[in-house]
């Protein structure tokens, strides 16, 4: 293994994202870097639900350049699937095609999302360098060897790398898109307006509670008023036995 410089951006940029990939694992794709090469990732990712690729597993490489984050990584197909061509750097919005679209706060997974959000385009949308058009029937078929299909570099099998979630077809697909723009992030927006709106709901709400409470203040100064003498009038009536067992006492004496 050569000895990598700890100090390179790029190689520190590369092992923060394996790390929050490992920390963060996704039932719709598993990707690592290579143990003897940290530049190249072997990924292995789920064929998107509701498609001809549904139930597919689909095992590809990443390559990044030495200039990573600031140029775009290289995606290769190694599993035979009917929609991209095998061994060729696959021509996507985000790959080396298209390096001008490229961005450099983008990674591994942006780049997995992507290539999944690629898979069930057609026509004119599905077309460019590493597309191939294979009838639905061959793609379907080929969706299930592909399940059993093993890297060679890896040794291990698709469904090894990626076994099936068990409580069947995975959340996480519906977050899934295109890469027009960062879903996860999209996601956390929506998530944070929604929590905003609950709080602006649950803040008029008090506001709509504390409006009630003064228009109601006069009627519960009297309400309360009704609570409090009683207390007021027993003391006053005790006090008052006393004084008249006091005056009861002196003239029997
Ligand atoms: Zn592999």
């Amino acid at each position: 293994m050569p000895a990598l410089n700890k100090n390179n951006s790029a190689v520190k940029r590369i092992m923060q994202e394996a790390r929050e990939l490992a920390n963060d694992p996704c039932t719709d794709y598993h990707a690592v870097p290579l143990e003897d090469d940290i530049f190249e990732w072997h990924c292995t990712l789920r064929g998107p639900a509701g498609t001809e690729f549904e139930g597919g597993l689909y095992h590809f490489r990443i390559v990044l350049p030495a200039e990573y984050p600031f140029r775009p990584p290289s995606l290769m197909m190694l599993t035979p699937n009917g929609r991209f061509d095998l061994n060729t750097k696959i021509c996507i919005s985000f790959t080396n095609y298209h390096e001008e679209e490229w961005q450099p706060a983008w990674g591994v997974r942006t780049a997995i999302i992507g290539l999944q959000g690629f898979f069930p385009l057609k026509g004119q949308a599905a077309t460019g360098v590493g597309s191939v058009e294979y009838p639905l029937s061959e793609r379907k078929r080929l969706a299930q060897l592909s399940r059993e299909w093993v890297c060679p570099q890896c040794n291990q099998c698709n469904l090894e790398h990626l076994p099936d979630p068990k409580e069947g077809p995975s959340k996480n697909a519906n977050v899934l898109s295109p890469p027009s723009g960062l879903p996860a992030d999209t996601a956390d927006v929506e998530v944070v307006q929604d929590s905003s709106t609950a709080t602006v709901v649950r803040q008029s709400d008090r506001i709509e509670e504390e409006r009630q409470v003064h228009m109601h203040g006069t009627a519960e100064l009297v309400h309360r008023s009704s609570h409090r003498p009683p207390l007021i009038l027993d003391t006053a009536i005790c006090v008052l036995l006393v004084l008249v067992l006091a005056l009861l006492c002196r003239r029997v004496l």
